[in-house]
């Protein structure tokens, strides 16, 4: 088999597209010499030698030796110098390369091919027997290391001591002379380690290197990365044999590496560093500081040590030219290593070039601008996830930072605030104007307001989809969930984190981003929506098919909404305005009334508070589609739980204590998640359902006279399953409108369709839909949905959803992502039955999936008309519900 693709001026092997075979240093180096561009000749043994290494038990076949030589004797020629020989040695690297980048976590081996004889050759011919030892001694060094096992501590104490010795402080300061006595040091420490002599054999040194480099793919440090990348351990590593050049040859040499643009923010400026008389790692080092590549970053960085661009004209323009040249070829961002061996340039590597969310955006919109890539394949080049970084406030990474725990990273963005430990009391401080972070074991839908009013969230217990996580991120709050660490005492009013106790009013900081808690205010930074982000965002619009509308309960979340460019609402959950101080008073006189008519009166007093809600929500979306879902949660959720509230809330409502513990009683459930709930709630209550409809048709009509205008109003019927539920909550409706329209003389536009969260609903779709009387529209309530489907609560999932991602029994979270082939498949089936009952039935979703980017390509494939999310998310849903279309 063919094991080793060589690289040189006039004979490259390889091309880019090789990465599989040749790692992606190979393959890039073999793409660059046939572009005609200044790369050292070699040769890359390939990942399929990796597979023979291990599959022999860590040796290397038989076959490769007569090819590496072969390659080997090529480079020679080119380079005009041979490998072992004492006169003109060729020097060789050995380096890794995987398919996926692992910057650091394999083993390079520089300056191969020197002994006590041809490192005389090397000094001859160079003229300069200081770079000639001090090339010898890297190399017993890395070499005696990465392949003998000698730990490099060794020669770090040895060089150290010897320097201590002599006064001398930099590397800089020492002469051949010197170089030449620690070198006799060093061998001397590899026979007292080892008990036998450092090789002198340059083909024992080579092929000793290949085995080590290809070892290094099951070291420790390589298995852990490729954990965390995802890397699979079946791929392997490439190794690149390459002729040596030489940053350490004098002045006129350096070495260095640069970014073609700038990695953090996107500029269309160079970013690197550069080091004179230097080799390979010492510009990562610290060793030395390095210098800039250009003048601009020298001069805004105060350094003194010149750049490049003075230092190096000639070169550096030659450089930036290059650099032009592999971004046009690769039409991206390249991370590049470079050397300069008197004043000649070489380049070593180049690859994609990592960088943040905000760069991404601009290096996207700045190629299409110049013609390099296409605009759809701009907004193809974005991870719409990485988004989130950008649409809220973040920590400052410059500045200093008192750890106290670090939880889940459950929703974005960073907050400081005073510590807080209730609801109400969040509610409070806030009204006098304090910035809170609301601290809690764990929240439930009594806090709403208490988060509503924190500036974020913080809870002891908790997933990444637990209550206070959810609605954090519905709210654009940053929260951070699950800090195991802390020990939250309600009663006492104490934080306390191991040996440190914080109090109500001390202030604390949060990283959603990151799932950090700090003491203190931390720095932040404000998001700032540039742009390339607006340009991107028009472009993603311009590809999309599908409609992508919030999930908004508050005139606040509805503006948020709108300024991240939402179509309408797909969700307005109406038990959110319920929460309120006043409201929930009367929610609960509702609640405790004996009759139709004792609840009847309560919510008279909610009518006109909901109409105005609806009205500020209308007006925000005025001439766009809202869905207003009707009343869902179980009415326990209004009762208070804690016992020592019953008499100061009875006593408000006017009844006795015991009255209200008998209605607790009679409303509690062993389950409510399955209970008394949705539409069977408007069934047996109708007078709920008929307020909430007379407050939204009242609301669209006042709008209408104001504004000329105003909402397609959609009102929603949740967890239906059955065709004779719809039917029965429709009528109610239907009637209200009718008398709405009577009592005001409006023309109301409205349509009334069904959640679909329960497997039944998606299976009896076309049942529901059918016909003049069915439902008009479907949202697909995936968080319900999943719920029912798959027999699992949400809240209760955390340490289930744990253990099964570790045991890889889910592969993600089917809460995040859709599970495409159950719950999924329930959505393409109701789909489908649906628009056979009912052609051209508008068909949404509105769960926590319709803002993540896997699901939402899903959606675009099954045929939603549009997805809905929280606020925050619609950047992120919009730029994903482009990339599935194109
Ligand atoms: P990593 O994958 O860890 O970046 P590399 O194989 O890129 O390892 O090697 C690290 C550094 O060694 C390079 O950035 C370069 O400075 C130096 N190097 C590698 N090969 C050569 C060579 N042929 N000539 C000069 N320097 C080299
Ligand atoms: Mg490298
Ligand atoms: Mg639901």
């Amino acid at each position: 088999p063919k094991w080793v693709y060589a690289f040189a001026a006039g004979y490259v092997d390889g091309r880019a597209n090789m990465a599989e075979l040749l790692g992606g240093k190979g393959a890039n180096l073999a793409e660059m010499a046939s572009l005609g561009l200044p790369v050292p000749p070699g040769f890359t043994i390939t990942t399929k030698v990796c597979d023979a290494y291990y599959a022999a038990g860590r040796k290397l076949p038989e076959g490769l030796k007569p090819q590496a030589e072969k390659a080997v004797q090529l480079i020679g020629d080119e380079v005009g110098a041979t490998f072992g020989d004492v006169d003109r040695p060729l020097l060789l690297s050995v380096r890794s390369g995987a398919r996926a980048s692992m910057p650091g976590m394999m083993d390079t081996i520089l300056n191969l091919g020197l002994n006590d004889e041809t490192v005389e050759g090397l000094a001859n011919r160079s003229g300069d027997r200081r770079f000639a030892y001090d090339s010898y001694r890297r190399f017993i060094q890395m070499y005696a290391d990465v392949v003998l096992g000698v730990d490099h501590g060794v020669f770090e104490d040895l060089l150290e001591d010897f320097k201590n010795l002599n006064a001398l402080s930099s590397d800089t300061d020492l002469t051949a002379d010197n170089w030449a006595e620690i070198i006799e040091s060093y061998k001397q420490a590899v026979v007292d380690t080892l008990g036998r002599p450092f090789p002198q054999d340059t083909s024992e040194q080579l092929y000793g290197a290949i085995a080590a480099v290809f070892g290094s793919w099951q070291n420790a440090r390589a298995q852990t990365y490729r954990r965390l990348h995802d890397i699979p351990d079946s791929w392997g590593t490439a190794v690149t044999v390459q002729a040596m050049v030489f940053g350490n040859l004098g002045e006129r040499s350096a070495t260095g590496v640069a970014f073609t643009r700038n990695p953090s923010t996107g500029a269309n400026e160079i970013y690197g560093e550069f080091l004179v008389n230097a080799q390979g790692e010492d510009v990562v080092a610290g060793i030395r500081t390095p210098q800039s590549l250009t003048e601009r970053a020298r001069i805004e960085a105060g350094e003194e040590a010149p750049s490049l661009e003075t230092l190096m004209p000639a070169l550096y323009a030659h450089l930036v030219q290059v650099f032009q040249r592999l971004e046009t070829h690769y039409r991206d961002m390249q991370d590049v290593e470079f050397t300069i061996e008197n004043d000649k340039l070489w380049l070593l590597q180049t690859r994609s070039g990592k960088r943040t969310a905000e760069a991404a955006l601009r290096i996207a919109v700045d190629f299409a601008d110049e013609g390099i890539i296409s605009q759809s394949e701009a907004v193809m080049r974005v991870n719409p996830s990485a988004l989130d970084q950008l649409l809220h406030p973040t920590l400052d990474p410059e500045a200093a930072k008192d750890l106290l725990a670090t939880g889940l990273p459950a929703s974005p963005g960073a907050a400081s605030g005073e510590i807080v430990f209730t609801a109400d009391d969040a509610e409070s401080e806030r009204a006098q104007g304090r910035e809170v972070i609301l601290v809690r074991l764990e929240t439930s839908p009594e806090d709403i307001h208490g988060m509503h009013a924190a500036v974020g969230i913080l809870t002891a217990r908790g997933g990444m989809t637990s209550h206070a996580a959810v609605v954090a991120r519905g709210m654009g709050r940053p929260c951070v969930s699950g800090a195991g660490a802390l020990r939250i005492d309600t009663k006492a009013g104490t934080l306390k984190v191991g040996k440190r106790v914080l109090h109500k009013g001390d202030v604390i900081t949060i990283d959603g981003g990151t799932g950090q808690v700090l003491f203190g205010r931390a720095k932040m930074r404000e998001p700032e929506l540039s742009g390339a982000f607006a340009t991107l965002m028009t472009w993603a619009d311009g590809e999309r098919r599908m409609a992508v509308r919030a999930n908004a309960d508050t005139p606040r979340d509805a503006r948020q909404a709108r300024e991240f460019g939402a179509e309408g609402i797909g969700l307005a959950r109406t038990e959110h305005m319920f929460f309120d101080t006043e409201r929930i008073l009367a929610m609960r006189q509702m609640i405790l009334a004996d009759d139709a008519e004792g609840r009847r009166e309560a919510l008279d007093k909610i009518l006109p508070m909901q109409r105005g809600d609806f009205e500020a929500l209308f007006e925000i979306m005025v001439g766009l589609p809202v869905t207003v879902r009707l009343l869902d949660p179980p009415l326990h959720e209004f009762l208070p739980n804690n016992s020592d509230e019953w008499p100061a809330i009875a006593a408000d409502l006017g009844v006795a204590v015991e009255r209200l513990r008998q209605r607790m009683t009679q409303l509690a459930e062993f389950n409510p998640m399955l209970g008394f709930r949705g539409c069977r709630l408007a069934i047996l209550y109708p007078e709920v359902p008929e307020m909430q409809a007379r407050a939204a048709f009242e609301a669209a009509i006042a709008v209408e006279k104001r504004l000329g205008k105003s909402v397609a109003l959609e009102i929603m019927v949740p967890l239906v399953a059955f065709r004779a539920e719809f039917t029965a909550v429709r009528d109610m409706i239907v009637r209200t409108a009718a008398a709405v329209e009577k009592e005001t003389g409006g023309k109301l536009d409205y349509t009334i369709g069904t959640m679909v969260e329960l497997p039944r609903a998606a299976l009896r779709a076309g049942e529901i839909a059918e016909g003049e009387e069915g439902a008009e529209f479907f949202s697909f309530g995936t968080n319900d949905l999943t719920q029912t489907a798959l027999g699992l609560s949400r809240d209760d999932a955390a340490p289930i959803l744990e253990a099964y991602t570790q045991k890889h029994i889910f592969a993600v979270d089917p809460f995040v992502t859709i599970d495409i082939g159950g719950v999924g498949e329930l959505v393409r089936y109701g789909v489908e039955r649906g628009r056979e009952a009912k052609p051209g039935l508008k068909v949404g979703i509105c769960g926590e999936h319709g803002g993540d980017p896997k699901s939402i390509d899903f959606f675009e494939k099954t045929g939603l008309d549009y997805v809905s999310c929280s606020p925050y998310r619609v950047p992120i849903a919009r730029l994903a519900a482009a990339q599935a279309a194109i």
